[in-house]
């Protein structure tokens, strides 16, 4: 006799009748994936979408279901040809990796996994510290040191920068609040800081004024002598200087800052010391260049980005502090639901306890995955390719009249602009962004811009594995045949 009529095959799932079915299909996604990503030279970086996908996205919520396959249709149709373009091998724009298709496995493994990565005893927790610690081994921290992954560089930096005002904040700011601190903090940076430090030291209610960014030298380094009197100053002002932010790859144009003299600045004013390595702290792994980023590891806090110049799939960063208690001190809180336990699955340490999340996803995989098939020193000697090829670049700017380098090239950042004869800068300006935009929309190159030392530049970031010399070859051809045909059209001129 059934004494739960009700409970036998009534309950819904989101299982599919058919696992067979799933599979067919399955199989057919990672087909047309492989060929997307076989292909992907062979299409343009980027493009327009037309009216009717823009339309597409303007559907309403769905209410009943569609069989899998129409799903996967609809996306065919209207996603996939429409991407940022990152993946293509001449993007340059702004900041980003290149993705990997092992890595885009780990992401699928993961979620069928699905395992949070809050903490807890299981495998992907296991894989999560251990891809935190061979992070510290990249940038030479001691293993005593901590880390969390987390979304990206912005979240790494939020890390960091809360962990120096905790430490440094002469109260406990976590009970009382910044109102109670004895006396404002003062954060160092160069003028070159990317925003998100901004956004970071709003968020901790210091107020952007507490970020004094500082002047730069012609290398856009920060000039180590303004730094000090800056300390110097708000000393005597009353304030309490507490962190000097050093940038190993400024967004704009590559610029490393000399983080030696940065490290003894912060140990003779007992500052915290922070590096956003969200650029460069990778270039630690890079044969030919690794000098570049030397002191580094003297830093207390790291900002570092795995989905840049590791190429992992978004999102993925990751934060490191030398003093693991200091960092745990900052964020952990254990309410009664998420006690530990001596045995079984809550027993071991939080992983939530390093950050601001609670749930986090298993980031670690497709990092995890595509370091054991390459091997790190692949890894670094493509951050040297990239290095060498913006060099490349370089080169052809210096050797072509009509190209114009606007800022020196460090690593794999150049800043240029195409001449015009006789043009104001507004013109230039006007010249060189229409340059771009043609670039990408008739999809030969995705570049962005920017304003290095008040003057407009258009900037190639060359943080692609797929990226060959012959790309930049033909962005140069290409420049100079738009150039002409603009400069003929006179319509801008
Ligand atoms: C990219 C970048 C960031 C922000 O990192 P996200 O991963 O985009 O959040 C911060 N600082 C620098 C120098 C960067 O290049």
């Amino acid at each position: 006799m059934d004494i739960f009529p009700e409970a036998t095959n009534a309950e819904e799932t989101l299982d599919p009748p058919d696992w067979a079915d799933v599979g067919a299909l399955s199989h057919r996604i990672l087909d047309d994936a492989i060929a997307y990503l076989e292909d992907v030279r062979n299409r343009p970086v980027w493009r327009e979408m037309p009216a009717e996908v823009r339309a597409f996205f303007g559907a309403p919520l769905p209410r009943s279901p569609a069989p899998a396959a129409d799903v996967y249709d609809d996306v065919a149709r209207n996603v996939m040809p429409y991407p940022m373009g990152n993946i293509h091998p001449r993007f340059w724009s702004w900041y980003m990796g290149s993705s990997n298709f092992t890595g885009a496995l780990g992401d699928f493994l993961a979620a069928i996994q699905g395992s949070n990565l809050g903490g807890g005893n299981h495998a992907a927790a296991l894989m999560d510290s251990q891809v935190v610690n061979w992070m510290k081994e990249m940038v030479g921290f001691p293993a005593s040191a901590s880390g969390t992954l987390v979304s990206g560089g912005s979240m790494a930096n939020i890390i960091g920068l809360t962990v120096a005002r905790n430490v440094k904040a002469g109260v406990d700011v976590r009970e009382r609040g910044v109102g109670a601190m004895p006396k404002p903090l003062r954060y160092y940076a160069s003028d070159q800081v990317h925003s998100c430090h901004r956004k970071a030291v709003e968020a901790l209610g210091l107020g952007n004024q507490a970020l004094r960014r500082i002047q730069t030298d012609a290398g856009l380094r920060i000039d180590i002598a303004a730094l000090k009197a800056a300390i110097a100053e708000d000393r005597e002002a009353g304030f309490r200087p507490a962190c000097v932010i050093g940038t190993a790859g400024t967004v704009n144009a590559g610029a490393v800052d000399d983080l030696r003299a940065l490290a003894s600045v912060a140990a003779e004013e007992a500052l915290w010391f922070h590096v956003d390595g969200c650029i460069g702290a990778l270039i630690a792994i890079a044969p030919k260049n690794r000098s570049l980023v030397a002191g580094i590891e003297q830093a207390d806090s790291i900002a570092l980005d795995p989905h840049k110049w590791l190429h992992a799939p978004f999102e993925a960063g990751c934060a490191l502090v030398r003093d693991a208690s200091q960092h745990r001190n900052t964020f952990a809180v254990t309410p009664e639901y998420l006690k530990s336990t001596p045995r079984g699955l809550a027993s071991g340490e939080w992983l939530h306890d390093y950050g601001l999340q609670t749930s986090r996803g298993f980031r670690a995989l497709k990092i995890w995955m595509a370091l054991k098939e390459h091997g790190v020193e692949k890894f670094g000697r493509l951050i040297d390719q990239n290095i060498a090829q913006a060099r490349h670049l370089t080169r052809l700017i210096e050797a072509e009249p009509a190209l114009e380098l606007m800022a020196p090239t460090t690593i794999n950042i150049v800043s240029f602009r195409h001449r015009l004869d006789g043009a104001s800068e507004e013109k230039l300006k006007a010249f060189n962004t229409e340059i771009m935009l043609r670039l990408q929309e008739e999809g030969i190159a995705a570049l962005s811009d920017t304003t290095v030392q008040g003057r407009h530049c258009l900037r190639v970031a060359i943080a692609n594995h797929r990226t060959r010399r012959d790309d930049l070859d033909l962005l140069v051809a290409e420049m100079l045949r738009l150039g002409r045909e603009i400069a003929a059209t006179a319509t801008l001129m």
